[in-house]
């Protein structure tokens, strides 16, 4: 629950625990919670066997799809659907299990929890739904006003329980992210709200998000007779693609061949791999806006393994960067590309990946699918697997689906329902000392 670690660095498990290849074998027929529990367990040890089973059965059962995370198999490449939860985003895997075990930490210790965000969309929506009617927890969730889309916005704001916050302010999500990021930093303010993050840096999240690749990697290796599988990741923020790193490190030799690291035109992460160059740029705009992001933030992660497991190495590193803006690491390059591959994916390219698939398999990838999809067309290796993750239902996306196909996605119901539902949001100067007036008069308080 403490996010980031007391000297602002982020916090890794000492050890990732080795599966061998019988007890990996012996997994094949298991559920998707039952895998989840076998690969949490390994890392949990302050939680009793039946309460976790209970956290994740619960977190999943919340998911449309009775396999939680359904395979959907198109010529030579399996697309993993990651977009069955609540608000049909790949983040409820991890923010529906997260909601749960911090109400279950904090009922433990009699605690509560103020939890502040800002969103640029997709992790807003699936914290709140994590968090929602929870007793111990409130949720104060920033957005930029009138700047996200508006199914994102109805997702968020239609959420009628009370321990739910909504707040529009006025600016850019970059005002927004800097507003919650003073807010922070103030220590004292911090402490006496008791004020949580639930951001992408979260540990338990990148855990939750390890099991959809081992439970993939059992699915689609025992069903296609093959050992060894590939994944291509619409990347962001490095979360999703840092969990299939550490399945990758988990699973038996050669089990996960090759990691794709697919990017749209904010490619900082794409140059690191391809050249050694993570050098920030200015964030453009693109139709996948949940990867709009320059700076990567579970990237200095990937750092410690990459500098053998210095922290030293990696904090000068990371001062540098936030110094410069930039880190040359041709040194390293070799071995980034033992671990990577990448390709940037350029806005003309999705929506022809969108059309094809939609033309060749009547198939409608979201944008941020279609980036990770077209990548691995780019990375195909003969006779292994490619599994392609996809991150969000087409219809959250509808206005970039519907001029690649011509019509719009389909509606699935939990979005269909949200039509005519009541609002409810605050609309605000994106100003310290509002928000923080806010939150003083609305945040639980110690009793
Ligand atoms: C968050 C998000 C991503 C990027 O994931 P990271 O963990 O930030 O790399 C990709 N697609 C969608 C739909 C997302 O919401």
């Amino acid at each position: 629950m403490t996010g980031l670690a007391e000297d602002g660095g982020l916090l890794l498990p000492r050890a990732i625990p080795r599966i061998d290849r019988t007890t990996f074998e012996s997994w094949q027929p298991l559920s998707y919670s039952e895998v989840a529990f076998e690969v949490m367990a390994r890392f949990v040890d302050d939680i009793p066997t039946t309460d976790l089973k209970a956290l994740i059965n619960k977190s999943y059962a919340t998911f449309s799809d009775a396999q939680v995370v359904p395979h959907v198999h198109l010529d030579d490449l399996h697309i993993l659907e990651l977009f069955h939860g609540p608000t049909l985003a790949f983040k409820d895997i991890a923010l529906q299990f997260l909601g749960n075990l911090f109400e279950y930490l904090l009922a433990r210790d009699d605690g509560f929890l103020n939890i502040l965000g800002a969103t640029s969309g997709d992790t807003g929506s699936a914290a709140i739904y994590g968090v929602k009617g929870r007793e111990r927890m409130r949720i104060f969730i920033l957005h930029p006003h009138q700047r996200i889309s508006e199914v994102q916005e109805k997702q968020m704001t239609t959420v009628a329980d009370a321990n739910v916050f909504n707040i529009a302010v006025t600016g850019t999500f970059d005002d927004a992210q800097a507003a919650v990021k003073k807010i922070f930093s103030d220590i004292e303010f911090k402490k006496s709200f008791r004020l949580g993050a639930i951001n992408s840096i979260n540990w338990a999240r990148i855990l939750a998000q390890v099991v959809y690749y081992v439970y993939s990697c059992l699915h689609v290796a025992g069903h296609e007779k093959h050992s060894a599988v590939a994944f291509s990741v619409p990347t962001g923020n490095f979360g999703d693609i840092f969990a299939g790193y550490i399945a990758k490190k988990m699973l038996p030799e050669g089990s996960i061949r090759k990691l794709v690291l697919a990017t749209n035109s904010n490619d900082i992460l794409t140059r690191f791999v391809n050249e050694g160059d993570y050098s920030l740029a200015e964030v453009v705009s693109t139709s996948s806006p949940s990867m709009d992001i320059q700076a990567a933030s579970n990237f200095e992660r990937y750092l410690y393994y990459l500098m053998d497991k210095e922290p030293d190495l990696v904090r000068e590193a990371m001062l540098k960067f936030s110094v410069d803006g930039k880190l040359y690491m041709q040194n390293y390059l070799a071995h980034i590309k033992r671990d990577f591959v990448a390709s940037a994916i350029s806005e003309d390219e999705v929506q022809d990946t969108i059309a094809r698939y939609y033309e060749q398999h009547h198939y409608t990838l979201d944008p941020h699918t279609a980036v990770g999809v077209k990548a691995a067309e780019q990375h195909r290796d003969q006779g292994v697997p490619m599994i392609c993750l996809a991150t969000a239902h087409p219809a959250k996306f509808g206005a970039t689906v519907e001029r690649a196909i011509g019509r719009p996605p389909e509606l699935p119901p939990s979005l269909a329902e949200l039509e005519g539902k009541p609002s409810r949001c605050e609309v605000m100067d994106c100003s310290i000392e509002v928000l923080m007036a806010y939150l003083e008069s609305h945040a639980q308080k110690n009793p």
